[in-house]
């Protein structure tokens, strides 16, 4: 009867988006209303347009230590990495035919590669433990002088293993191989500082760190080669044609902003995250934590429920207003297990028993209470 009173909202599959913060809802509304002026324009419009862009790409690249001549903004992060596989394909191929990557790569990656290889590159993945951490030294064995780009993400989003990209730069450029970094689900998580870090280029999306969805970002190191990957008028250094997304942009540049707040934050999310777990695992001791302890996104766990399969769990906490996904957004529609389970060693069965939960700054713990409430009473009907 009062099912409704009790039912609550909550949201808890941040790493598929997230929700659009005051701040950047307030500057994406201003610009849409007050500064809608094409940013080529030489007249005041035009250069007030441009000024905003030009604000939002230092706000960019002050927020991963890069220089602003080196952010180059896109549609989304799926785009960014296109570009970069495409236009080194395009530089490289036929003198170097080689790209080693990972097999937990986004699909933006893998099928971008896939793609690839059906027009001569060699792709080859260097494989993954049981938590999806790569070897340096398997990855080592794959380099040759063929290869001209490794391709390894920063955090993956199943299961937010966390790789140690410095290590993997380094031998990259021990060999003369550059290093693209997928660093979408990071940012605003764990610090991302691309010099550190040492990689030639690195993508970004700002619906993952509460700024809006339809805008990306691409990080190229100056010395590295680009090639045009939209052609048509002089935007973006001619790299990206195509008049900006300006209110979009502005509120990417405001979200970046917010970065440093938002990693203070994420060890309070850390905490709640481990008090999920440890209340899962009273009203159901043998559930399996696929992602790793140390070296994880703070707020991504990916929970195998051994004997229960996870999209009627899912159906489950959707009927009582709880959001999670079973793997990545941009794979939900598939019907087969996630690539990312079956590299760390999962059987389909236990891929299809698995759930993403990944919490976001707004995640309370009314939330995790709740949740739990709910997942207990659903196990103890189905007993
Ligand atoms: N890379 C990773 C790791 C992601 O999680 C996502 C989105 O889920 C993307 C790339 C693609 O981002 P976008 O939605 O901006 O295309």
């Amino acid at each position: 009867m009062n099912r409704f009173l009790y039912k609550r909202q909550v949201y808890l599959d941040n790493n598929a988006t997230t929700r659009v913060s005051k701040s950047v809802r307030r500057v994406v509304m201003r610009v849409l209303k007050y500064n809608w002026g094409n940013p080529s324009s030489g007249y005041f419009m035009g250069k007030r347009a441009a000024r905003i862009i030009e604000r939002a790409r230092q706000q960019v690249a002050d927020s991963i230590n890069a220089h602003s001549h080196e952010i180059y903004f896109t549609g989304c992060a799926t785009e960014s990495n296109n570009a970069v596989l495409k236009t080194l394909t395009n530089h490289f191929y036929p003198q170097k035919k080689k790209i080693i990557s990972t097999p937990v790569e986004h699909p933006s990656i893998m099928n971008t590669l896939e793609y690839l290889q059906t027009q001569g590159v060699v792709v080859q993945y260097c494989p993954v433990d049981n938590y999806g951490f790569i070897s340096i030294k398997e990855l080592e064995t794959l380099i040759d002088e063929e290869t001209f780009l490794i391709c390894c993400m920063f955090a993956n989003n199943e299961i937010g293993t966390i790789q140690n990209i410095k290590e993997v730069s380094a031998l990259a450029k021990s060999q003369n191989v550059l290093v693209l970094c997928d660093c979408v689900q990071a940012l605003g998580k764990v610090p991302v500082d691309v010099k550190e870090f040492g990689v030639d280029y690195a993508t970004f999306s700002a619906h993952k760190l509460y700024g809006p969805k339809g805008v990306g970002a691409l990080y190229a190191k100056i010395s590295s080669p680009l090639e045009p990957f939209i052609h048509g008028g002089h935007q973006e250094e001619g790299m990206r044609a195509g008049t900006e997304s300006v209110h979009n942009i502005a509120g990417f540049g405001v979200a970046c902003k917010d970065v440093k707040n938002l990693i203070a934050y994420s060890e309070k999310t850390r905490l709640l995250k481990e008090q999920f777990i440890k209340q899962l695992k009273v009203i159901k001791p043998d559930i399996i934590i696929n992602s790793p302890t140390d070296n994880c996104l703070p707020n991504t766990v990916s929970i195998t429920f051994p004997n229960i399969n996870s999209k009627e769990l899912m159906m489950m906490l959707d009927y009582n207003g709880i959001a999670v996904s079973s793997g990545s957004a941009c794979s939900s529609q598939l019907n087969k297990p996630s690539h990312v389970l079956k590299a760390i060693g999962l059987s389909d069965k236990e891929a299809t028993e698995t759930l993403r939960i990944s919490f976001g700054k707004e995640t309370s713990e009314r939330d995790i209470r709740y949740t739990i409430k709910v997942i207990d009473n659903y196990l103890k009907n189905s007993r």
